[in-house]
């Protein structure tokens, strides 16, 4: 008996549902398929162009030497530098970078800006290292990569546990490295170290300008619409305030520790304060405590997912009663649901589009690292908001020419873009 015969069945489904690159396969096979490519070119768009895998030995505080270790996969640089985050987390595999990496290559052929895709990860519990610590892992992490990124090779970003000051301290040891400063090699860094402007709003404005063009199809207003977000972090808390601050009743928010619910809509500014006073959101006096566990499942406008991976599944889909679906975590639902949610007829703004605000701000802080000179707010808003129109107005538009659903849509037009630019420019032999 192979292993796999020995295990049941139901494990084995929910292990392929759950897993990244199943997921991220399944999706690719589909487009590929509707679209016809052929054989050659989806073994090509499929393969990472290269995977490098490192072994960091780090001196701990307490004197001992510990080895840690760490990938980046650039899985396509047809369209331009590899793009995409670097995430710290102790359960990273190079299974789950690869699939993030792919992410990545379709969600800027999406949004049409001239990046491929990459990602990288080190296995290691940020939560368990002092600040020096991490500075250490992060700097031999960069030293290691010094080869594989650059301005013109592959920009990291920050993903899970990174943030602006991981990206501070890989600009800084890449320049020392270069021997002169060249902030455009990551891009999520402090404004004053050559960060844009707006990009930490940028994702949760990308997912506001969808769910409004959306809106537009249903003939509805944001006064009218009512919206529960799951996650109150970067994504799902700017997308809170800010469409919040537009207009929208935001009913619900949903957190690991519990839900709030206020028909009127929840006085977002006020929540965050009860949050940072308290720990939590809940027992929050402009709201009531739901259960958690179904609040994603009540009557709505628009749920937006945006606080993990698969959070919608194939167990919980039909559950849903929203008209819009706007993604902005990576990955909230399994290919599994996927069917569900078609024959519920529900309205999806896939992730790969949904949440690439987050990455188009990141295109405008490489350009103006690059050019010296940096944009105010309102440009950078107007340029976002220029973007995600035409995007979401392209996947839309392919959808309906195609006669089919909006994720397969914006696999199929990024499928299409990369290999028009793998075929135009060749194969290099
Ligand atoms: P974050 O850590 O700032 O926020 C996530 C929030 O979700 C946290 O408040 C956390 O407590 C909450 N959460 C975790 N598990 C939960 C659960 N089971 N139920 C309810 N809430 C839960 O992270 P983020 O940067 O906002 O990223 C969220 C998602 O969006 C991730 O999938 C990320 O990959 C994706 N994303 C982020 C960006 C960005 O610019 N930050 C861009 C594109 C995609």
């Amino acid at each position: 008996m192979t292993v796999a015969e020995s295990v049941p069945r139901a494990i084995l489904d929910t292990e392929e549902e759950f897993n990244p690159l199943a997921s991220a396969e399944a999706r690719f096979d589909e487009a590929a398929e509707k679209l016809g490519l052929d054989e050659g070119m989806q073994k090509v768009l499929r393969s990472p162009a290269r995977e490098l895998i490192v072994h960091i030995p780090v001196s701990l505080d307490d004197g001992r030497l510990e080895v840690f270790t760490g990938y980046r996969v650039q899985h396509s640089i047809a369209r331009g530098p590899a793009k995409g985050g670097i995430r710290y987390a102790p359960d990273v595999t190079l299974d789950e970078v690869r699939a993030l990496a792919s992410w990545m290559t379709w969600k800027c052929a999406v949004t049409n800006i001239p990046f491929g895709g990459g990602k990288g990860g080190v296995v290691c519990d940020p939560s368990l290292l002092s600040p020096g610590e991490l500075e250490r892992i992060t700097r031999r992490y960069t030293a290691e990569l010094f080869d594989f990124i650059g301005p013109e090779i592959d920009v990291p970003a920050p993903d899970m546990n990174t943030n602006e000051q991981t990206m501070a301290w890989i600009m800084d040891t890449y320049s020392m490295h270069k021997r002169h400063t060249q902030t455009a090699v990551v891009t999520g860094k402090p404004v004053d170290l050559g960060g844009s402007r707006g990009r930490s709003e940028a994702t949760g404005r990308g997912c506001m300008i969808v769910t409004g063009e959306a809106l537009k199809r249903f003939g509805l207003e944001p006064a009218h619409t009512r919206v529960v977000i799951q996650g109150f972090g970067n994504v799902g808390g700017m997308s809170a305030r800010l469409m919040s601050q537009a207009g929208y009743k935001i009913v619900c928010i949903v957190e690991w520790d519990g839900a709030v619910y206020n028909a009127n809509g929840l006085d977002i500014a006020a929540l965050m304060k009860h949050r940072k006073e308290t720990g939590s959101i809940a027992d929050f006096e402009g709201g009531e405590n739901i259960d958690r566990e179904q609040a994603m499942f009540q009557e709505t406008d628009v749920l937006l997912p945006a606080a993990r991976e698969n959070v919608i599944t194939s167990h919980n889909a039909s559950k849903l009663r929203c008209k819009i679906l706007c993604e902005g975590a990576n990955g909230p639902t399994t290919h599994f649901a996927d069917p569900v949610i078609a024959d519920k007829g529900i309205f999806v703004i896939p992730d790969i589009l949904a949440n690439s605000g987050g990455v188009t701000v990141s295109y405008f802080e490489w350009v103006q690292d690059r050019q010296g000179y940096f944009w105010n707010e309102q440009l950078v808003n107007t340029r976002l908001e220029e973007i995600m129109v035409d995007s979401f107005n392209a996947v839309v538009a392919y959808a309906e020419k195609h006669g089919v659903h909006n994720r397969t849509a914006a696999y199929m037009l990024a499928l299409d873009r990369v290999a028009f630019a793998v075929k135009m420019r060749g194969i290099y032999a």
